[in-house]
C-alpha cells in the first residue's frame, strides 16, 4: 500500500517579508522549487490552507499574546519584538502556518493520513506562552500537539495521546520548551547550539512537577558536525523516544546547524540531516506507526533549506535516495562526548 503523505505550503507563506530580513519569502520559493525540481511535488497529498481557530492559538498562548498580536499587526510594517517583523499579511501567514500544522498532526492522528510536512512561515519554536520571539509569532509545533490530543481524545481515546517533538534547528526551541515544561504528555527534544541565542537549553532544564524528565535538553559545542549529530540521537534522542513510547512524533525541522549557515557554528552536512531525517521517520515506524509530521523552522542559507528539506522529503515519502551538493565544510568535529557523557547520567535523558 502506498503512503499517504500530507503536505501544506501555499503563496500566503511569502506575503510575510520585510526586505533585508534573514527570514524571508526565498526561503520558501528555493524550498518548492527544488521539490518541483526533485520532481517530488507528486508524492504528496496536498492540503488546503486553513487558519487555525482562536481556540487552537489558546491552546498553546495566553490570551494576551494572542490579542497582543492581532492588535499589534496593522497595514504598516511593524515589530512585534527586536527580531520579529510584522507586515499587514503576516497575521494570514501566521494563523495558517499553525492551521496547516495542526490540521497536518490531526489528519494523520485520525488515520487519514500516514505522515505530513508543513512548510510554513513565519516559524514558531521560540514563540512561549506569552510572547514573539526570534521570528516567531504563534507555536505551530505547539499548536498541532495540541490539536493532536483534542483529535484522539474527540475520537474516543481513553488516554491522552503522547506526544514527542524532535526540535533539530540550530537554536534552543524555547518557546516549546516553556509552552510543555509542566506537561508529562508531551516530551520535548531538542539539539541545538550552546552557547547561542536565546541562551536557554541547558541540560539541566529537563522540566518540572509531573513533566520533570519530559524535556531533554542537548547542548551542542560550537563545532559539533555530523559525527557529534550521529552520537547525539544514537545515544539520547533515539534511547528517549524509546522511554517515552509516543503516539505520535512531530519534527521541529530547522536547516540552520549546516556548515554554511550564516547565523551560527555547527557543522553538519546536508548527507548528516538526511541521515537523522530518515533515523526520525524509522522511530515513527518503530514507537508510533510511522504517525509523524515536519514542522519548518529555520534555516537561511536558501540552498542547504532547498536540498535539505528536499531529502527531508524524500524520507517522508519512503524514499532511499538523497543528495549532498555541498559536502563537508573545512572545519573539523568538535567532541561533543563530554556532554553526552553528562546528559546519559541525568535522570529522564539518560538511564
Ligand atoms: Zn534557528
Amino acid at each position: 500500500m502506498s503512503l499517504r503523505v500530507g503536505l501544506v505550503h501555499a503563496p500566503l507563506f511569502l506575503d510575510h517579508a520585510k526586505p533585508g530580513h534573514p527570514e524571508r519569502p526565498e526561503r520558501l520559493l528555493a524550498v518548492t522549487a527544488e521539490l518541483e525540481r526533485a520532481r517530488l511535488l507528486g508524492g504528496f497529498t496536498a492540503l488546503p490552507v486553513r487558519a487555525a481557530s482562536r481556540d487552537e492559538l489558546l491552546s498553546a498562548h495566553e490570551t494576551g499574546h494572542v490579542d497582543h498580536v492581532h492588535g499589534a499587526i496593522s497595514d504598516r510594517p511593524v515589530m512585534l519584538d527586536e527580531d520579529t517583523y510584522a507586515n499587514e499579511h503576516t497575521w494570514r501567514a501566521a494563523v495558517c502556518a499553525a492551521g496547516a500544522a495542526a490540521d497536518l498532526a490531526t489528519a494523520v492522528m485520525r488515520g487519514e493520513l500516514d505522515r505530513g510536512l508543513a512548510l510554513v512561515r513565519p516559524p514558531g519554536h521560540h514563540a512561549t506562552p506569552s510572547r514573539t520571539m526570534g521570528f516567531c509569532v504563534f507555536n505551530n509545533v505547539a499548536v498541532a500537539a495540541r490539536a493532536a490530543q483534542l483529535a484522539a481524545s474527540a475520537g474516543g481515546a481513553a488516554a491522552k495521546p503522547r506526544i514527542a517533538i524532535v526540535d533539530f534547528d540550530v537554536h534552543h526551541g524555547n518557546g516549546t520548551q516553556d509552552i510543555f515544561y509542566a506537561d508529562p504528555s508531551v516530551l520535548f527534544i531538542s539539539l541545538h547550539q550552546f552557547p547561542l541565542w536565546p541562551g536557554t537549553g541547558w541540560l539541566t532544564e529537563a522540566g518540572e512537577g509531573a513533566g520533570l524528565g519530559a524535556n531533554v535538553n542537548i547542548p551542542l559545542p560550537p563545532g559539533t558536525g555530523d559525527g557529534g549529530l550521529r552520537a547525539a540521537y544514537t545515544r539520547i534522542v533515539l534511547p528517549a523516544l524509546r522511554r517515552f513510547a509516543p503516539d505520535l512524533l512531530l519534527v521541529s525541522g530547522g536547516w540552520d546547524a549546516h556548515w554554511r549557515d550564516p547565523l551560527a557554528q555547527l557543522q553538519y552536512t546536508l548527507g548528516g540531516y538526511a541521515w537523522v531525517c530518515r533515523q526520525l521517520v524509522e522511530a515513527a515506524d518503530e514507537l508510533c506507526g510511522g504517525r509523524v509530521v515536519a514542522v519548518l523552522e529555520g534555516g537561511y542559507d536558501t540552498e542547504v533549506l532547498a536540498v535539505g528539506v528536499a531529502n527531508l522529503a524524500r524520507a517522508l515519502l519512503g524514499r532511499d535516495e538523497q543528495e549532498d551538493p555541498l559536502g563537508a565544510g573545512l572545519a573539523g568535529d568538535t567532541d561533543a562526548g563530554a556532554i553526552l557523557d553528562r546528559l546519559e547520567r541525568l535522570p529522564g535523558a539518560g538511564g
